[in-house]
């Protein structure tokens, strides 16, 4: 019935180039979306749109339209991806896109070849029991989260759009329904491998690993062992992700393996939240109650994840299984020192360092411990750090951020007698730190606060307001510094939902 109602838009909406639709049929079902009952556009990111090559006019008009999924663009060809996974730990052998459904394609004005996806437009064949819709308060939070990681330089999808449907979705509570519009490199996963895995389908394992690697790893196509070259870059590219992640004190909430993509981009913004008070153990999802995922479970979790991919590429590695078992472990083993590697190297510059010694880790550990124990907020602390390193007189700003600001003079003095070393003045090292310490980050309360005035009162200022800060978080922004400070005691967040 659905799709007799639809008709076409105007041919130059979307430059549609579309690959997964080419794969074997298996990978995916054909599904159109639903139909939302009264579509509006909250927003649409118009500089996204242009990046895509999309007619940004005409999505101003039409935006409502087509991103409900009431207008199906010419050359769509909407499916629902087929995939597996791990949640918590158990392994489903079929979960696949149950309320996501892929427009398409379009390669960006970099060349590059990016997903076009519906997420909340309407049930799938995988849907199981789910309704195929999502509310509105996930929806902004997705779309605040992932534009911020974009403006933080870590890889993530983003947000082209989002559309309220004027229909009512009902969870423990009825809330107001929304399609979020969602752009990727791709949304293969590693549980997008463990679908044919799962299935002894060695044959579409192949078929998926030579996709992903003409799509997203190129260079490896020449490689002696294309696939063992394709683990070893997929874990690189997750361990230089998480690292980045706990740079800022991001904590991704459900990094089940089915939430884990393999280009290595942030995917599925679900019950993820930024800490505010520095703690190693911090969690905000609602559904983790043993806190599988906290904060600095995250490149364990990773490793874990990681390994189950391996054992999905283990036919194709090598022919004999022993020697496929021990390259691949090779590799998993690896990532523990790439992971460590490239944290330490962020946490280098997070202090101000550009040269190398071996107490440095040290030195960044005490002062996490030292945070840990002052209930310092991450955030604004190494913020108020980088203000310190060029200018002596911001000290007292730097140690209010802890407790017992007394605690930190022995630290500060190892700290000055390492920069001793490093050769950089004062200003060039202050301008340095700035680029890797951001003064904001999308806190959870603000996120809340945002949500509950749109949800409540269709106020969208909030939102708007936060994707305008975010956009340039390693700019102090005078005007709105409100938003760099920590949540008040009653404003603070314990927990996030994920809306499904
Ligand atoms: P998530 O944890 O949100 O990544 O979702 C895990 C699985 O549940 C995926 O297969 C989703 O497609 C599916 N899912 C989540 N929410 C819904 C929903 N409202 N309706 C149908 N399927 C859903
Ligand atoms: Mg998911």
């Amino acid at each position: 019935m659905t799709s007799v109602l639809k008709k076409a838009a105007p041919v130059c909406a979307f430059p549609f180039d579309n690959s997964y639709a080419r794969l074997p049929q298996h990978f995916f079902a054909l599904q159109e979306p639903s139909r939302a009952a009264e579509p509006w556009l909250i927003k649409l990111n118009e500089e996204l749109a242009a990046q895509l090559g999309l007619d940004v006019d005409l999505l101003r008009r039409e935006g409502a339209a087509i991103f409900s999924g009431n207008l199906l663009p010419e050359g769509a060809e909407p499916l629902a991806m087929a995939y597996a996974g791990h949640q918590f730990g158990g392994f489903v052998p079929l979960l696949g896109d149950g309320r996501a459904i892929l427009l398409g394609e379009v390669i960006d004005r970099n060349g590059k070849r990016q997903d076009i996806q519906l997420k909340g437009a309407g049930q799938t064949p995988f849907s199981r029991r789910g309704d195929g819709r999502a509310a509105l308060g996930p929806v902004l939070r997705e779309y605040i989260v992932s534009e911020a990681m974009y403006a933080l330089g870590i890889p993530a999808t983003r947000a082209l759009a989002a559309v309220s449907t004027g229909q009512p979705v009902y969870r423990e509570e009825v809330l107001p329904g929304a399609v979020f519009t969602r752009v990727a490199g791709s949304h293969i996963r590693i549980g997008t491998f463990q679908f044919f895995a799962a299935r002894g389908d060695v044959e579409g394992i192949k078929a998926l690993a030579d996709y992903v690697i003409e799509r997203h790893y190129p260079e490896l196509e020449a490689a002696e062992n294309p696939y063992l070259a394709l683990y070893q870059a997929v874990c690189e590219r997750q361990a230089a992700l998480i690292a980045r992640w706990l740079h800022v004190g991001f904590i991704h909430g459900v990094m089940n393996t089915d939430n884990m993509s393999i280009s290595g981009e942030t995917i599925d913004f679900g019950p993820c939240a930024f800490m505010d008070a520095y703690d190693p153990a911090t969690v905000f999802s609602s559904i983790d109650h043993h806190g599988r995922y906290a904060y600095a479970n995250q490149p364990g979790i990773g490793q874990w994840n990681l390994a189950r991919l391996g054992e999905t590429l283990l036919p194709l590695i090598d022919s004999d299984q022993d020697r496929a078992v021990e390259r691949a472990n090779d590799v998993i083993t690896d990532y523990g020192k790439r992971f460590q590697a490239h944290w330490l190297s962020g946490m280098r510059r997070k202090i101000g360092l550009v040269s190398e010694e071996d107490g440095d880790l040290d030195l960044i550990q005490s002062l996490l411990a030292l945070m840990q124990d002052g209930k310092a907020d991450f955030t604004l602390a190494f913020r108020r750090l980088c203000a310190l390193a060029g200018d002596g007189a911001a000290e007292t700003a730097f140690t209010a951020s802890f407790r017992e600001p007394e605690t930190c003079g022995e630290w500060l003095a190892r700290w000055r007698e390492r920069l001793s070393r490093d050769l950089q003045s004062p200003a060039e090292r202050a301008e340095a730190m700035c680029k890797v310490n951001p003064a904001l980050i999308p806190r959870n309360h603000r996120i809340e606060q945002a949500i509950v005035a749109a949800t409540e009162d269709g106020d969208f200022s909030l939102f708007e307001a936060l994707l305008t800060v975010l956009s340039k978080p390693y700019d102090d922004q005078p005007m709105f510094a409100a938003y760099m400070e920590p949540p008040k005691p009653e404003e603070r967040v314990l927990k996030t939902f994920c809306g499904t």
